[in-house]
């Protein structure tokens, strides 16, 4: 009998293991006040050594962000810090990169810059040029340079080859999919602003096997149940922002508890890691709205940053679930001409705010929910902390004892119209 227990045991700890090395998670940092608005995503790789030093270089920005930014003179400009990431598994690596964007509204100064982290899963570490490309190849690297993209450079190409020649055994600065090498440089490697440049692997001899079977799943659409509204009672939409993460699935057990449902504004860059909680929410009868691809600060943007933060989002939202967002909460509630003029979206903000990401303490979130609950409201909250799930736990029982039903934002539109409807009729 113990014998048996032990082998279940082991087989129980085995599935758990294997489980746990697949799962990716977010980390999503929002923060704002009268000077300076930080948005920042990370990913977590469950390798603990890769995920400690970029968390150490995530820290590392923020807190200098938080610095230079203690006080600012002009009420009328923020600094504003986001940092985004991209995370590809190729065969047995993990190409990540995040992506910092800094404004200082002090010294009227943007920078963008890329740091690259390639990690082989089996070796357990992280990659420099040497270990994915022999040294005859840096030849080849000047030799094609004349085909290199360059974006928003005119570096002289010998200058590259000089640099990383140089840096080759501790040169970390690239990452790689199953077409192409990409090698970044920054204003810390050169005078110039970061760019990067892209070199068809078929012209290199990598000493890394990338082959793999594209796995390619697709996804059906999600079937939505229907659902009977009755305008005559009483609604409230809650609504959560910046997810969806690790607690996501609790708040869709509270909201299934409760027969209730809410509407989730979602950041594109975290879709794909969490297409299963995704997919979930809508299946419940939740909705899901774009908050943009990586929370940045939308009215700051040109129309061709608008554009890629919503259809990206959009687009990744559409090929995870089959469903296409009609709703979009702009970063930060900030709103101008450019976001209102954006075709086939309404603009959804709230008129109840929790100031969930602000308060540790648990009933002072739940008291700014319920107290002076109105028909008709918009809830904010997110579902990136864990103190929001032990705040909704209490919320929905009260404001459900109150009378209110917990719909999504465009089902509150749908009451609205059948009661304009009726008030016609
Ligand atoms: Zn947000």
């Amino acid at each position: 009998m113990k014998k048996l227990q032990f082998i279940l045991f082991i087989i129980l700890l085995l599935t758990g293991c294997q489980k746990k090395s697949y799962s990716n998670n977010v980390v999503t940092i929002i923060e704002h006040d009268q000077n300076t608005l930080i948005g920042i995503n990370y990913p977590i790789t469950n390798q603990k050594k890769l995920d400690k030093i970029i968390k150490k270089d995530i820290e590392k920005q923020h807190r200098s962000f938080k610095k230079n930014n203690q006080s600012n003179y002009s009420s009328h400009q923020k600094s504003e810090l986001n940092i985004d990431y991209s995370f590809q598994k190729i065969a047995n690596y993990y190409n990540i990169s995040t992506n910092t964007y800094l404004s200082n509204s002090k010294q009227a100064l943007t920078k963008n810059y890329i740091k690259t982290y390639v990690y082989d899963l089996k070796k357990k570490k992280l990659l420099t040029l040497k270990d994915i490309l022999p040294e005859g190849d840096l030849y080849y690297l000047t030799k094609y340079t004349k085909n290199f993209l360059i974006k928003n450079s005119t570096l002289p190409k010998n200058i590259i080859y000089t640099k990383i020649k140089q840096n080759y055994n501790t040169y970390q600065n690239f990452t790689f999919d199953q077409d192409y090498l990409y090698l970044y440089f920054d204003s810390h490697t050169f005078t110039y602003n970061n760019f990067q440049i892209k070199i068809p692997l078929e012209n290199l001899n990598p000493i890394i096997d990338i082959d793999q079977k594209a796995i390619n799943t697709i996804n059906t659409k999600i079937k939505v149940p229907t659902k009977i509204l009755d305008p005559s009672k009483k609604f409230i939409a809650l609504t959560f922002d910046d997810g969806p993460s690790i607690y996501t699935k609790d708040i869709l057990k509270i909201l299934k508890k409760y027969h209730s449902n809410a509407t989730f504004f979602v950041l594109g860059n975290k879709v794909e890691i969490y297409q299963d909680t995704i997919r979930q929410s809508i299946q419940d009868g939740n909705e899901i709205g774009n908050h943009s691809y990586s929370h940045k600060w939308l009215i700051k943007l040109n129309e061709e940053e608008l554009n890629e933060q919503i259809s990206k989002t959009q687009n990744i939202i559409k090929n995870t679930t089959g469903y296409t967002p009609k709703l979009l909460r702009p970063t930060y509630g900030s709103v101008n001409q450019k976001i209102k003029e954006l075709k086939n979206f309404q603009i959804v903000l709230w008129n109840v705010d929790t100031l969930d990401w602000k308060y540790k303490n648990i009933d002072r979130i739940v008291s700014r929910a319920t107290q002076h609950a109105k028909d008709g409201n918009i809830i904010l909250m997110h579902d990136i902390h864990q103190r929001t799930v032990k705040a909704l736990e209490k919320i929905i029982p009260i404001l459900q004892k109150q009378g209110f039903e917990l719909i999504t934002v465009s089902e509150m539109e749908e009451i609205k119209f059948l009661r304009s409807k009726r008030k016609t009729e």
